[in-house]
């Protein structure tokens, strides 16, 4: 059966996180996008764990449901369905290797909770599991898979973000060089990357030290709109042992639903304060410092791509799963609206286009054009014909700037 999972989100205990994360509207935002598989976030956080345990239970298939007693809110009967719960949580490692501070997240899923017990055990010997919902551990990023291996043998790690300059495994300011560099002689445990809002598979496919990993995208959700902005499409059975194969062996795992990468926070290199960002070519010419100020850039995630990428640019590994690129539905109708995608007017709008039509996914990859004139509007017609086809400009990211998005010209709109 092909679903979506969208496998890294954060709790309300985790910092700067919605209150509204909660597994209520984690559950009903998940069918409001067209999530059928949801991480639960922060399993290593005590009182998340205690609310997960009260409030989900076994599916039978290594998931969790929401009980019945928890279900409620309105959806839309166009967009209502069956969502499981997978666990799922983020580290921070921050150790010094090899002469270097490494900041290193990872993701970890496992199918029991008596697996997030041992886990969560082991790491409160280590550091503070009480404060955030993703804990910030002095811990080398190696160590902390052997905690995992050694406590969830049925656990799956993944390298978070991994070309996020400040906190990833390939960064360009606290991170590696290579996978093997990281991990040493247990890199093998390692199936999958999460390659990050600001990078696409395309730009993955450059490096030949990845073609065995799956390359996954997930949102990193911090509050419940922002569910399911990246996510995997999978086509197995429903449950956690069939998809954690899935990314073993890439059978059953269709691709990836992604950003445009432009529009992610750390596409090209800058320095925000000044509002100055730079193409990787510029960054070189102007020495690594801002133009402006004279301070060091921030190099992003495209710069960081090249220097380590063994092949040319447009490079498909064989066999590679194919990729969606869209744009969040709200940000298209703010655009033809062009008013600001958190007003009110787009959002009445929003809820409407999923009553009529169903979830958001549907929407921007599988509703007929016809339909969403009828439901829309012409202009929105062709905004997403747009996005499907990728007819899109981007003024791209930089230095935690997130990417401008224009889909139409000024006079074209007319
Ligand atoms: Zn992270
Ligand atoms: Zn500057």
């Amino acid at each position: 059966m092909r679903f979506i999972a969208d496998l890294h989100i954060h709790s309300k205990y985790s910092r700067a996180t919605s209150k509204d994360m909660s597994p209520e509207s984690i559950w009903r935002w998940a069918q409001l996008k067209g999530i059928t598989v949801i991480g639960t976030g922060d399993f290593t956080h005590p009182k998340w764990s205690m609310e997960l345990n009260e409030k989900l239970e076994p599916a039978g298939n290594g998931l969790f449901r929401l009980k019945k007693e928890f279900q409620s809110g309105d959806i839309y009967g166009s967009c209502r369905a069956e969502v499981f719960f997978l666990l799922s949580a983020e580290i921070s490692c921050i150790y010094s290797k090899n002469g270097k501070t490494r900041k290193v997240h990872s993701l970890i899923f496992v199918p029991d909770f008596a697996d997030t017990a041992k886990i969560s055990l082991a790491l409160s010997k280590i550091g503070n599991i009480n404060s955030d919902g993703r804990p910030i551990l002095g811990l080398d990023a190696k160590e902390l898979l052997k905690i995992v291996i050694d406590n969830a043998p049925e656990a799956m790690f993944v390298p978070a973000h991994a070309w996020t300059p400040h906190f990833s495994v390939f960064g360009a300011v606290s991170g590696f060089d290579s996978m093997e560099e990281c991990f040493e002689e247990l890199t093998p445990h390692i199936h999958a990357i999460e390659t990050g809002l600001s990078s696409d598979p395309a730009m993955n496919w450059r490096l030949s030290a990845l073609d065995r990993l799956t390359l996954i995208s997930n949102s990193d959700a911090h509050s419940p709109a922002k569910i399911g902005r990246e996510a995997n499409i999978f086509d197995t059975e429903i449950s956690y042992k069939k998809m954690m194969n899935a990314l073993k062996t890439r059978k059953g795992f269709l691709g990836t639903i992604e950003f445009f990468p432009e529009e992610g926070k750390y596409h090209h290199d800058g320095h925000r304060q000044c509002e100055v960002g730079l193409s990787p070519k510029e960054t070189v010419k102007h020495n690594y410092l801002c133009p402006v100020c004279g301070k060091k850039v921030t190099v992003g995630v495209v710069h960081r791509v090249e220097k380590l990428a063994d092949r040319e640019e447009g490079f498909k590994p064989k066999g590679a799963p194919a990729f969606h690129s869209i744009i969040p539905l709200p940000e298209i109708i703010a655009e033809t609206l062009k008013v600001g995608a958190n007003s009110k007017a787009v959002d009445k709008q929003y809820q409407k286009l999923l009553q009529s039509l169903g979830n958001e996914f549907k929407i921007l990859m599988d509703v007929p054009l016809n339909d969403i004139e009828k439901a829309g509007s012409p202009l929105l017609r062709e905004a997403i014909s747009r996005v499907r086809k990728g007819n899109v400009h981007i003024a791209p990211g930089y230095d935690g700037e997130y990417g401008k998005v224009k889909i139409f010209e000024t006079a074209e709109r007319k």
